[in-house]
């Protein structure tokens, strides 16, 4: 079976080609500067092209994306039809998607009208879409939203404690996101585990961070909220904050609440706290050199962190399992030594030298450890290809 997966942004757009039983890829690529001017990257058959194409609309851009997948030479398909279905990266489901389904006209309508909550994404998830069902009208396509898996938290998690008539009216509550990747990894954990009632928390770690709890593979809460802007410090994300904050900032530097939010988005997090930069790698080198800055923003994280482990293994009712996953989760040893310090008492042992391995899935915890710790790389791409073609089947 041929899955694309498609991710697209404003002015960009990922894809991959894949097999969802083996999760073999045979070609995946970026089209970026759509609106600007155009640029098609794609990797297929150990090759990387890079092609001028130009791109005044996301039509264009699947339009380069088709032509390259069924071009002579660097083209994986002889013709479009191979492909068996398209699934669709869609941020915000709101609470009318609880879960990833094939796109019509009822589907269209429900992700526009999460519009309101997802401004930024959904506009772009939904011309991919378009562009998709214009140029291919008799594929069937497929919706898998970041916010589905956390569609099974109760009411004491994801309500705020906030005028009802806002929940009631417009929706505010929380939703968290990351749905998919906190699917994939809870799936592979019960797989790695063999344990299907498992109480997992876990730990996606990158720019963005957020975690969830999970017990029998249902989302019992999660870190980010009504948006991606909750939870831990992130890269440039303040992450939870008192709401006074905002007041104060406002009030006294004359600032709009758009103003404030904008500074808590993308000047915030432990780009704020170090000074340095947002990715984590500079923040570790500058702190091994001695930077004090730099040092506080990596323990202000894994504190965070930590203490988010040690709510959810309280709303859990105990922990068999920890995962780390994601750019910070699959690469930083010292961060996951960081965050599992003083949590020995919950059962959580790291061996150092289990935790130095790269690159694959991984057990880190000792074997005397009551918790297994795992490494398990992420793949949102594949899970988006499973949810499609399970729905296509
Ligand atoms: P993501 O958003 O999942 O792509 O993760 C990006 C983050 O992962 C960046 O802050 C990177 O600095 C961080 N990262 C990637 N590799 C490493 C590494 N070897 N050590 C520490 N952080 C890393």
């Amino acid at each position: 079976m041929n899955i694309l997966v498609i991710n697209a942004g404003s002015s960009s757009l990922k894809y991959q080609l894949m097999n969802p039983e083996t999760g073999d890829v045979s070609a995946k690529g970026l089209c970026e500067r759509i609106g600007i001017d155009g640029r098609l990257t794609h990797n297929a058959n150990g090759t990387k092209t890079v092609k001028e194409i130009a791109m005044p609309t996301h039509g264009e851009a699947i339009a380069a994306v088709m032509d390259a997948l069924v071009d002579a030479e660097i083209g994986v398909i002889k013709s479009v039809a191979e492909i068996d279905a398209v699934g669709h990266r869609v941020v915000h489901g709101g609470n009318k998607f609880a879960d990833s389904c094939i796109i019509d006209e009822a589907v269209i309508k429900g992700i526009e009208e999460c519009i309101p909550l997802g401004p930024l994404h959904n506009p772009a998830n939904l011309l991919g879409i378009t562009a998709c069902q214009k140029l291919m009208p008799t594929t069937p396509q497929v919706a898998v939203f970041d916010t589905a898996f956390h569609m099974t938290m109760p009411a004491e998690a994801y309500r705020y404690a906030i005028p009802t008539e806002y929940y009631e009216n417009d929706s505010l509550r929380r939703y968290g996101f990351h749905g998919t990747s906190h699917k994939y990894v809870t799936n592979r954990a019960i797989a790695l585990t063999g344990k299907a009632d498992l109480k997992v928390v876990n730990c996606h770690l990158g720019n963005g961070s957020s975690l969830s709890a999970v017990k029998d593979g249902k989302c019992q809460d999660t870190s980010m909220g009504l948006t991606p802007l909750a939870g831990v410090p992130m890269g440039t994300r303040s992450g939870d904050l008192d709401a006074g904050v905002v007041q104060f900032i406002a009030n006294k530097y004359g600032k709009t609440v758009d103003q404030v939010l904008n500074e808590l988005n993308k000047k915030s997090g432990v780009l704020a706290i170090s000074g340095v930069s947002s990715d984590f790698r500079d923040i570790e080198e500058q702190a091994t050199a001695g930077n004090a800055d730099c040092e506080l923003a990596l323990e202000k994280f894994a504190y965070e962190v930590r203490k988010y482990i040690g709510s959810y293994a309280a709303v859990l009712g105990g922990l068999d399992c920890l995962v780390f996953t994601a750019g910070v989760g699959e690469n930083s040893a010292t961060m996951r030594a960081r965050i599992c310090k003083n949590l020995e008492y919950l059962g959580i042992k790291i061996d150092a030298e289990k935790n130095k391995i790269r690159g694959c899935e991984n057990k880190i915890s000792t074997d005397d450890s009551a918790v297994q710790v795992w490494v398990i790389p992420t793949n949102e791409e594949l899970m988006i290809a499973q949810d499609t073609a399970a729905l296509v089947k």
